[in-house]
């Protein structure tokens, strides 16, 4: 099928096979990248909108007990000076996210499954919801976890969660991790969180070494066989200090390549996904000062400007050129506020901002209920 067809089949339905959508993340024509990103922004606009959604992230320890090869803070690099953010601080910032109006916070940081560390985060969240009267919509990324302690932090206010998949391929998978971290746990962990109730998202690291393109459009197709609400994907970007480094000469891309591939991969989640909600990250802003913006232009609809503490941010470095680590939450705000209104788009303030395929999702499940009972 020509490139004109296949995108014009990727606008009406999005229903595309895995060398399909290889085939649109190939592309390397300018004029061809151009119109992907201009079928999936049509897309995003007809199935959530020109609004964009900003989640205030609060990066609150770089603690961690795991040690994926990739990760600046895993739990293996001694250069890494650790920090954790005391309790009412990271509630502070939490607050501070609802006054500035934004729909959620998002709490991030290593991971712990410590009872210590699953009480204090239980208390965290229910001191937020309070203080916030429960305007302020929560999500957390903390890892990996068991059932009890999704369902505790659930019932405590969480209700939404961010587990990136890494990669769906489970060989790649594996290379990027130490043997006792598990991928088939990884998506098992998924399974709990939506059997928990949350809406639930998932992502990809974007030319990681040794990915193929094929691996990409098989991330893509996996978002869609486990249904998920969000996505949170970016280019991946070395640390000197990890394992992965090692690889950098090898396998690292040039970054306008890097950060385009980021692009398509956005595009093309939006052509396939149609109404999930898809973040713009701050690796994209690493490789490019506008890339969160160009996310925007190529189907992102989410924002996660930094909230943390500055004194805390230069302690959270998952990769290097992290950018922003010195500018503080109200600034991040204007900055971004004028810059997505230079793009032609609003922000949405006030509104937690949920995906529309979560409640699609369960208006449908209430229709099946209805027309069963
Ligand atoms: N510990 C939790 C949450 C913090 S890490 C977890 O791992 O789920 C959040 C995300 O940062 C990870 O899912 C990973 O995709 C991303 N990340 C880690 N190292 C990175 C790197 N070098 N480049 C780009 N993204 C990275
Ligand atoms: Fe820890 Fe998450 Fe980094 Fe892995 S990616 S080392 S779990 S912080």
């Amino acid at each position: 099928m020509g490139i004109e067809n296949l995108l014009r089949k990727a606008e009406e339905h999005g229903d595309l096979s895995h060398d399909e959508i290889q085939s649109l993340l190939s592309l390397s024509n300018p004029e061809d990248v151009k119109h992907l990103f201009e079928a999936a922004y049509r897309v995003k606009a007809a199935n959530v909108g020109k609004k964009v959604w900003f989640r205030g992230i609060v990066e609150f320890s770089n603690i961690c007990t795991k040690d994926c090869y990739y990760c600046g803070i895993r739990k293996s690099n001694n250069e890494a000076e650790r920090f954790q953010i005391p309790e009412q601080e990271i509630i502070d910032s939490a607050v501070w996210c609802w006054e500035a109006k934004y729909g959620s916070a998002v709490l991030q940081s290593g991971e712990r499954s410590d009872p210590a560390f699953i009480d204090m985060i239980e208390r965290v969240i229910k001191e937020i919801k309070r203080r916030t009267n429960g305007e302020l919509g929560l999500t957390l990324c903390l890892g990996e976890q068991t059932e009890e302690t999704y369902q505790r932090w659930f019932d405590a206010g969480g209700h939404r969660y961010l587990l990136r998949i890494e990669s769906s391929n489970p060989e790649l998978y594996s290379s990027l991790h130490p043997s006792d971290h598990s991928h088939a746990e990884r998506v098992e962990c998924l399974h709990r969180l939506r059997r928990v109730g949350y809406q639930v998202g998932t992502g990809v690291m974007i030319g990681l070494p040794m990915q193929t393109l094929s691996h990409l459009a098989d991330d893509v197709l996996f978002f869609k066989k486990i249904d998920v609400d969000m996505i949170g994907m970016g280019p991946f970007l070395y640390h000197s200090q990890t394992p992965l480094a090692k690889l950098r000469d090898q396998w690292q891309r040039p970054e306008e390549e890097l950060l385009e591939l980021g692009l398509k991969m956005i595009a093309v989640t939006r052509l396939v996904l149609r109404d999930v909600n898809i973040a713009a990250t701050t690796a994209l802003q690493a490789l490019k000062h506008n890339g969160r913006e160009l996310g925007l232009q190529a189907g992102a609809n989410v924002i996660m400007p930094n909230a943390t503490d500055t004194k805390y941010r230069e302690g959270y470095k998952l990769y290097e050129n992290k950018p922003c680590t010195d500018e503080n939450a109200s600034m991040c705000r204007g900055c971004l506020t004028r810059r997505i209104e230079s793009i032609g788009e609003t922000v949405g303030f006030g509104d937690w901002g949920d995906s529309p395929h979560f409640k699609n999702r369960n208006a449908e499940a209430i229709k099946n209920q209805v027309s069963q009972a």
